[in-house]
């Protein structure tokens, strides 16, 4: 079952928080968009929906040892050995609380989608289960949230040679680290580049931006809360990121 969000002026129906934000913001620009209510196909306002909640002070060093794991699994998706493009990281236990304080810290993203589905995967099979989902489109924010723990160093990007990690030169664009390793196959012929051991045969970069056009390259948080029947305070979490892989030829 799917639920849909309907615009607060004329009704209409969507499918995602995010093209009735679009519609509204295009529709109704004189007016500041409210949000709305998702609502099943009978019309039900969805219920138990996750929230933006702070966290208590002493939960808090919980919350930091589960955001380290999570953030050493995402930088962990640079590694030359993954494959490149959307990547998808399992948490199978992950408190509610703890789910709901990522929101927080996140500032609150909306709603994008709400789906009643099948689970056929680790850690429990359903038949039926609701999967709420979130699309966040700024680096920045992403960054803030997950430096929230101090444990794991956060990188958006990592050069290689071959499966160890290198310095690097932080490039802008594809065309320019391109250009750099064409450079460096050069400099074979002509001078000894010191330091050559470190040259980087590959780059991998985790993308958050808005995208173009129908290629999306958000971050997206896919919550299951109803996985547990017997373990209520605790669902899993998907992670859904792109990651963008150069490998240099030379
Ligand atoms: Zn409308």
């Amino acid at each position: 079952m799917a639920f849909t969000i309907n615009c607060s002026k004329c009704n209409k129906q969507f499918k995602t928080g995010y093209s009735a934000k679009k519609h509204y913001d295009h529709s109704h620009y004189q007016h500041p968009y409210q949000g709305g209510i998702f609502r099943d196909s009978r019309g039900q306002a969805l219920v138990n929906q996750p929230k933006a909640l702070q966290l208590d002070k002493e939960e808090m060093p919980h919350y930091k040892m589960w955001l380290a794991l999570v953030a050493e699994q995402i930088v962990g998706s640079l590694t030359p050995s993954g494959k490149a493009g959307w990547q998808q990281i399992h948490e199978v236990h992950v408190k509610k609380s703890h789910f709901e304080h990522l929101l927080f810290s996140l500032g609150g993203p909306p709603l994008y989608q709400v789906r009643d589905v099948k689970h056929h995967k680790q850690p429990l099979h359903h038949d039926i289960n609701r999967r709420f989902s979130y699309r966040i489109y700024d680096a920045e924010v992403v960054l803030n949230a997950l430096t929230e723990q101090e444990i794991v160093r956060i990188q958006t990007s990592a050069a290689f040679r071959y499966g160890a990690q290198v310095n690097f030169q932080r490039f802008t664009s594809t065309e320019e680290a391109v250009e750099a390793a064409k450079q460096r196959a050069f400099s074979r012929f002509t001078t000894r580049v010191q330091g050559e051991q470190q040259t980087p045969t590959s780059r991998s970069e985790i993308v958050v931006n808005a995208g173009e056009g129908r290629s999306t390259r958000e971050l997206e948080l896919i919550w299951w809360p109803d996985v547990f029947q017997h373990c209520r305070d605790y669902g899993k979490l998907t992670v859904r990121l792109f990651v963008s892989k150069t490998t240099f030829k030379r």
